[in-house]
């Protein structure tokens, strides 16, 4: 009876033991957290949300306010302006493979979008054999852009009618995230409007990160006039989850604010079966020392990024579809057949 009573004890205390690490949901401080109270993020207490089942233990990152202005998912656009990229910049030119073309050894991108780029291009011409594919315009600096921005206006001929062309600081192409495609063939340039062999593009550049960032019927959110030929890097899951819903940027952003931390996370499953979960976390931009605490998974990759305005989108990869499939039909199959 003793026997059994310790038994008894020691399962439950370790019933406790696993529900806890499973329902891991207490914040781990970071080891860095020498974070003053007056700089620190209040995260909302984990114990009352709802994210038992998804088994994620969280920690903390901590992040300097400035990096609200830079990751894959930063808005750049009429009203949001964004600041001259100083590290990360590669030359397409000396990174790229041989199935498309670049203008000059001057057209700079973000290093980190390269390998998808070079990705996409090898695969468009697996498809279609077309290596015509130019990149006419990739980063821009703040000064570049406003010579643009004068030139166009001078063109205009008359400060009555807006400039198409962004004013320096809030073109996409100052993030080092958009590139302009072109098609040269023979020795003569052509528009690239999407069509033809080239639907391939518009159809699976979302399975590589990129989406048309300018279509026609978006017209009225995104101020710009639409512009196939202009793409936008913003990583696979987000990609093709707007392109899915039809959803530019400006929207996405807003929606995403609805998925915060505490609160349901936006789960997102890519063609390739790959499981995210995306939240978004605001961030006090107004305290411009220090760091303040991000809420982050300990044990999952993620990626953070700012949304250039006011916080972060913290995506994390869950794993594939076919694992949590394996995992709940364990489950079932242990509730439906019980062992002898
Ligand atoms: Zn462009």
């Amino acid at each position: 009876m003793i026997a059994i009573s310790i038994c008894a004890v020691l399962l439950l205390g370790g019933a406790y033991g696993i529900a806890k690490v499973l329902n891991g949901i207490t914040p781990v401080s970071t080891p860095q957290s020498d974070v003053s109270s007056d700089t620190e993020l209040s995260v909302p207490s984990l114990e009352s949300s709802e994210l038992d089942e998804d088994r994620i233990i969280y920690g903390y990152e901590a992040v300097f306010a400035d990096a609200v202005y830079t990751g894959d998912l930063v808005l750049v656009n009429r009203e949001v302006a964004t600041e001259d990229k100083e590290s990360g910049l590669v030359s397409i030119y000396e990174h790229k493979n041989d199935h498309y073309k670049v203008k000059d050894m001057n057209v700079m991108l973000l290093e980190s979008c390269m390998e998808p780029l070079n990705r996409m291009m090898d695969d468009f011409y697996a498809a279609t054999g077309i290596d015509a594919i130019h990149v006419l315009t990739g980063y821009r600096t703040k000064a570049y852009q406003n010579e643009l921005y004068q030139d166009n206006l001078d063109n205009t001929e008359t400060l009555n009618t807006p400039s198409e062309t962004a004013k320096a600081g809030h073109s996409e192409h100052e993030t080092g995230l958009a590139i302009d495609i072109n098609i040269y063939e023979n020795g003569a340039v052509s528009t690239f409007d999407g069509t033809g062999d080239y639907a391939w593009l518009v159809e699976h550049c979302t399975d590589y990160g990129f989406l048309q960032r300018y279509p026609e019927d978006k017209v009225d959110i995104t101020q710009f006039a639409a512009e196939p030929w202009h793409f936008r890097y913003v990583g696979v899951p987000h990609a093709e989850y707007m392109t899915e819903q039809n959803l530019v940027l400006e929207e996405y952003l807003e929606l995403l604010r609805k998925y915060t931390y505490a609160d349901d996370h936006l789960e997102i499953t890519t063609k390739d079966k790959q499981c995210y979960e995306v939240y978004y976390v605001p961030f006090d931009t107004s305290v411009t020392t220090g760091t303040q605490q991000v809420p982050v998974p300990t044990d999952l990759d993620y990626t953070l990024s700012g949304n250039n305005t006011d916080g972060f989108i913290v995506t994390v990869h869950i794993g594939t579809a076919e694992d949590n499939a394996a995992d709940s039909q364990i489950s079932n199959s242990s509730v439906a057949e019980p062992t002898p």
